[in-house]
């Protein structure tokens, strides 16, 4: 199999590319929508088959068989053998609806996962019937012809046709992590993988672009190949599941240490028969063994990404979930980000003219709507040029849109703009590439901000084009155009120039600098062939031609969004390629920081001592023209700081700074495949705002984790406070509340109110806190006392206190304590009623931390309310139910008794709300 496919690949590697086309049945207008439908049914969907999981069988039973479970199992037994049929079934009933619980929150917490991985399809610019589009990458066939650039992931196995300056990361393939080179031309190096003009599934384009025939996808890809033999399915363990981990073990240990010292009283203390003394020391195990905590902490962690999902924010993994609610810093990019990536050129800035671009329509008839006039483009020489090189310098399409509606852009907005001005001024992009054809492109980089492309003058000359930023352009111009002649560059021009990019700046403008070169006989490029010129040999020796600023407004949601953070004590940090002073206009426009705000460039980053540098990201700083590797630096520094560290990325160069941050945030729509492999966070509208409702979520999550953890432990204490009072009499107060009874509670009447609370919304005031400190511990101080102290004590002197009183109405203490029959019945069903309504209570206190309950609606969480009304119906079965009566000794209450239960919660609850209140005036006066 394996050698079969690679002698395919090297086969279609050697072929002209005629053979190719006659092989795969396509031409250069690529394949019809017809014929890739029909292929796409033949071949398959061009994805690589996940591993097959866990059988489900095997998922559903390890909730039989953990610890827990196999002591109830084992208790049912013992209590079948010791004559104790209905209370061994019991037990092993509840046992199994436990497990079967456990389950549905795992299935529901993996569907939840698996279906945000839908929601990012990647996509791939093809070309079919002769137009570029872009589809789905599933979507790609064999035969299709389809464009790569960096950044990207290469879709299929694919033999290239064209490409310019091609590198391509395979470490996927051969762990090798320097890129190779790759072109058009067939050579064999050594070893696998090893063919020039072969582009293989799986790798990265590390730089360049190509355009390149499908000739093998989805499985049967060499990547896929692979992938079938070596899949496997790695379980990752999340840092807070780790801790959930350890704290099961360890109330684990306690439960059982706890059991074992019951039974051993109750045997030689109170002389309680061996079997029963077993089962009620297992009562107490699992009473205190928190065994659903994990599944339904994984489930309110799912459901929460779920919800960030809906608010454009991708979590590849539960924990980041944590993560975000302890971010203090935000590494942000500025364009598309802060800004909405909607770019118009306002100002045309030539040496002899200047235009400001008023119109919006389009004249199409060689003039541009400027300075409140139509202005002819063909009689201004210099202006004609400077759209000559917006439109050849470019690989942006924009379609209009036939509906009116928004055009559609494949490639970059700040192209887009380019292509919409020069349509303004009836410059034909593909009139224009027909004319002059694209020899050779030395693509942009966000490293050199520049672009390069080189046609032929109608006298055949080759023309270097080149655009980009305005402090790169002047370091490779000697020469400018000025009125259409050439001229040298003179400081004075420079400064002129220099003084009108900070006049527009300002206004936080974007200025984008165009050149050019016609390599005439007595240039020294002339006889290179046009293959060989290089970024080197080529961006050199330019005419200056002019600048166009553009404008990028910032997203409406912004402002909002910057001043949540501020009150969260969430710094932002500008990280931007573009100029310190359209970064400064923007930076301070859209409030992130002060006009006194330090401004650095990456050259000053480069002399910076990493000592100087963990000063300045404490203070207000904007970084600008920074490359992509400076953002590393920026966040490890952040992170020496003690910072935890948010950065944004889209570039093939982001990749390292977005693994490095703690939580590294792709943009969904403008980021290349590599950052989004890089990234924890993807963005599904590339929002700022975004982050900060994902923060705002991460922080509730794990808020309501403890509220849920609050809830659960707090009933852990008035369920053994009978058993412990039992104990210290010897007996002489019979159980005043019996093992199946604990049972009820902790496995029954318990979770339904506790899932409530995963899904409590934000508290309010959840951010004008400060970020959680790192390493805090979900089970912290607070929780503790709360749940073993205020709550789990009133609720056992309650619970208890109801068992004394029914026996008292009963006669006691004239009449000794019932121990069987229906006052003994009465008296547990009491305590058992008071827990339950104790813990109707709780679940109303565990809503909010701080914040009054009546704040946040005291009917807004109907799940909550749905579970304390079917807590309360399943308390009512088992005291009228007289089978259930029997199996968990309870008895029917009267009226008053019902009254009574009723009332618990009113003053547990006005109490809470009180404390609540007493805890908000201090924290204010503090
Ligand atoms: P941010 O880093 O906040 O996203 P940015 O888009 O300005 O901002 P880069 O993409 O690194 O950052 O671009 C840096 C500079 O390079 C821009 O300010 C612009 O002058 C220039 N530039 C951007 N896109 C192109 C392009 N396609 N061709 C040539 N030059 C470009």
């Amino acid at each position: 199999m394996k050698n079969d496919e690679s002698m395919k690949i090297n086969d279609d590697a050697k072929k002209s590319v005629s053979e190719l086309f006659d092989q795969f049945g396509t031409t250069k207008a690529g394949l019809s929508q017809v014929e890739a439908g029909s292929r796409l049914s033949k071949y398959g969907p061009n994805t690589i088959q996940q591993a097959k999981r866990q059988s489900e069988i095997i998922v559903f039973l390890e909730n039989f068989t953990s610890l827990m479970a196999i002591l109830l199992w084992a208790s049912g037994i013992i209590a079948m053998f010791a004559g104790m049929m209905e209370l061994g079934i019991a037990i092993w009933a509840v046992n199994i609806i436990n497990g079967c619980f456990s389950y549905w929150q795992q299935h529901a917490a993996q569907k939840a996962t698996d279906s945000l991985k839908k929601m990012l399809p990647a996509y791939v610019k093809v070309i079919r019937d002769g137009k570029t589009e872009q589809i789905p990458v599933d979507q790609l066939v064999p035969g299709d012809f389809f464009q790569i650039q960096a950044g990207d992931s290469v879709p299929a196995d694919a033999r290239i046709f064209d490409s310019a300056n091609l590198q391509v990361d395979e470490s996927s393939l051969t762990g090798e992590s320097v890129p190779v080179e790759k072109a058009d031309s067939y050579r064999h190096g050594d070893g696998e993988f090893a063919q020039q003009n072969i582009i293989f599934a799986g790798t990265i384009v590390t730089s360049g672009t190509a355009s390149a025939i499908a000739v093998a996808t989805g499985m049967q890809t060499e990547f896929g190949r692979i992938a079938r033999l070596t899949q496997s399915q790695k379980k990752v363990i999340y840092p807070l599941q780790r801790e959930l981990n350890h704290l099961t073990r360890q109330l684990t240990v306690i439960a059982i240490m706890l059991g074992i010292a019951f039974f051993l009283l109750a045997v030689f203390f109170v002389h309680y028969p061996l079997a029963q003394s077993f089962i009620f020391a297992l009562g107490m195990i699992v009473a205190f063994i928190p065994e659903g905590l994990l599944p339904t902490v994984t489930l309110s962690l799912a459901q929460g990404t779920q919800r960030m999902a809906k608010k454009h924010a991708l979590l590849k993994n539960l924990s980041s979930v944590e993560t975000l609610g302890e971010t203090t810093v935000i590494c942000s990019d500025k364009t598309g980000t802060l800004t909405q990536n909607q770019m118009t050129i306002n100002h045309i800035w030539l040496v002899a003219h200047q235009y400001d671009v008023t119109g919006t329509g389009y004249v199409n008839n060689g003039k541009i709507q400027a300075n409140n006039a139509d202005v002819n483009v063909q009689q201004d020489g210099d202006l004609s040029r400077l759209l000559s090189i917006a439109t050849l310098n470019n690989d942006t399409e924009v379609a209009e849109n036939p509906d009116g509606g928004k055009a559609k852009i494949l490639g970059t907005p700040t192209e887009a703009a380019l292509v919409i001005l020069s349509r303004k001024a009836g410059v034909a992009a593909k009139v224009e590439n027909q004319r002059f054809p694209r020899l050779k492109e030395l693509p942009f980089d966000s490293g050199r901000k520049l672009m390069t492309t080189i046609t032929k003058t109608t006298e055949g000359q080759p023309l270097i084009y080149t655009k980009g930023a305005l402090g790169s352009e002047l370091q490779i111009c000697d020469r400018i155009l000025d009125n259409g002649k050439v001229r040298a560059l003179t400081t004075a021009d420079r400064d002129n120039i220099s003084a009108a990019n900070e006049r527009y700046s300002k206004q936080g403008l974007r200025a984008l600098a165009f050149s050019y070169r016609i390599v005439a006989e007595d240039d020294p490029l002339n006889d290179t062939e046009i293959a060989n010129y290089t970024i080197e040999n080529a961006e050199k020796h330019m005419v200056f031609v002019g600048l166009t600023m553009m404008s990028d407004p910032p997203r409406p949601e912004i402002f909002k969004a910057v001043r949540n953070c501020k009150r969260a004590n969430i710094r932002i940090i500008m990280v931007t390629g573009d100029s310190p002073i359209t970064a400064k206009s923007i930076a301070t426009k859209i409030g992130i920081t002060s006009d006194k705000a330090q401004v650095i460039t990456g050259d000053e980053l480069d002399q910076m001592a990493d000592k100087d540098l963990r000063e300045a990201v404490k203070g207000e700083v904007i970084f600008a023209r920074v490359a992509p590797e400076h953002k590393f630096r920026i966040v490890s520094m952040c992170q020496a700081n003690g910072d935890i560290v948010a950065s944004t990325g889209d570039g093939v160069n982001d990749a390292p700074a977005l693994k490095r941050a703690d939580i590294g945030i792709a943009m969904g729509v403008t980021g290349t495949d590599v950052a989004k492999d890089a990234a924890d966070m993807i963005l599904t509208d590339d929002n700022f705002a975004s982050i900060v409702s994902a923060i705002e979520e991460g922080r509730t999550v794990y808020s309501n984790l403890q509220k849920f953890l609050l809830y659960i432990l707090n009933s852990n204490v008035p369920e053994a406070a009978p058993s412990v009072i039992f104990l210290v009499t010897r007996g002489l107060v019979p159980l005043p509340l019996t093992v199946m009874q604990i049972l009820t509670v902790d496995l029954g009447t318990d979770l339904l109110p506790a899932l409530g609370l995963g899904i409590e919304k934000a508290e309010p005031g959840i951010m004008d806190q400060p970020p959680r400190p790192q390493n805090s511990h979900l089970l912290n101080r607070s929780i503790i006392w709360k749940a073993f102290g205020l709550y789990g004590l009133t609720a056992s002197v309650i619970s208890t206190g109801a068992y004394f009183f029914v026996n008292h109405v009963n006669g006691w203490p004239s009449i000794p304590l019932a121990a069987s029959g229906l006052p003994y019945a009465e008296a547990t069903t009491m305590t058992l009623g008071a827990i339950v309504f104790c813990q109707i209570a709780a679940a109303m206190n565990c809503r909010t931390q701080i914040s009054s309950v009546f704040s946040i609606g005291l009917f807004s969480n109907r799940r909550i309310w749905l579970g304390i009304g079917v807590e309360i119906v399943l308390i009512a079965c088992l005291m009228y139910q007289p089978f259930l009566q029997e199996i968990f000794n309870t008895g029917p209450l009267n009226v008053a008794e019902w009254v009574f239960l009723f009332c618990i919660p009113i003053p547990l609850f006005l109490l809470e709300e009180a404390r609540k209140w007493a805890a908000r005036k201090i924290s204010k006066n503090n």
